[in-house]
């Protein structure tokens, strides 16, 4: 049966108006699923990665077959990604609080440096792709990926991430990024990230 798309734990409906309900509902039920579809079609041809997580799969990539590793990295990359999408947005937006909230204002000052950080790496990604926060599990790092590459296949653990392909926006915000990239601030959900960067740490 292979890889299976999760629930979302909210509706989608629930990130009004920030990310509207249609957006969501075909981001889900469209995008992710044909990354899933897809993954599992080209794991079809090699039995012995039955049973890895997406995650392990990623995070060893040049083991990967070659025949099969650019779907790996592409529709296994997206699995991932937006897997961890879904769980780092919710309703109920704030701020990171604790070792999370120190940590980042040790690292770039304050919550509002980071913001405009993360922000830029975002806008600055040039196409498709994902801007993260992301751990070694030593010190915290912003960074970019191009299409769907995730930072496991880089060595570093994902915390928090945007997908910023229009696919993510364009209904709602048709060109505009940066006002997507605004409004998105207002549903990240910190606790799901705090708890990330506890278990990465
Ligand atoms: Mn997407």
């Amino acid at each position: 049966m292979g890889h299976i798309l999760p629930e979302l734990p909210y509706g989608y409906a629930a990130l009004e108006p920030h990310i509207d309900a249609k957006t969501m509902e075909i981001h889900h039920t469209k995008h992710h699923q044909a990354y899933i579809d897809k993954l599992n079609a080209a794991l079809e041809k090699h039995p012995e990665l039955n049973g890895k997580s997406v995650e392990e799969l990623l995070k060893n990539l040049s083991t990967i077959p070659e025949d099969v590793r650019m779907a790996v990295r592409n529709h296994g990359g997206g699995h991932a990604n937006h897997s961890l999408f879904w769980l780092v947005m919710g309703p109920n937006g704030g701020r990171p609080l604790g070792r999370l909230a120190d940590e980042i204002e040790n690292q770039w000052g304050s919550f509002e440096k980071f913001k405009e950080t993360f922000t830029a790496a975002a806008l600055g990604q040039f196409g498709s792709g994902w801007a993260w926060l992301a751990t070694d599990g030593k010190k915290l790092e912003i960074m970019a990926t191009a299409n769907q590459d995730s930072p496991l296949s880089q060595g570093k653990v994902p915390l928090l991430g945007i997908d910023v392909w229009e696919h993510a926006y364009y209904l709602r915000y048709q060109n505009k990024r940066a006002d997507y990239v605004t409004a998105w601030w207002n549903v990240v959900n910190w606790d799901e990230v705090s708890r990330r960067f506890e278990q990465a740490a």
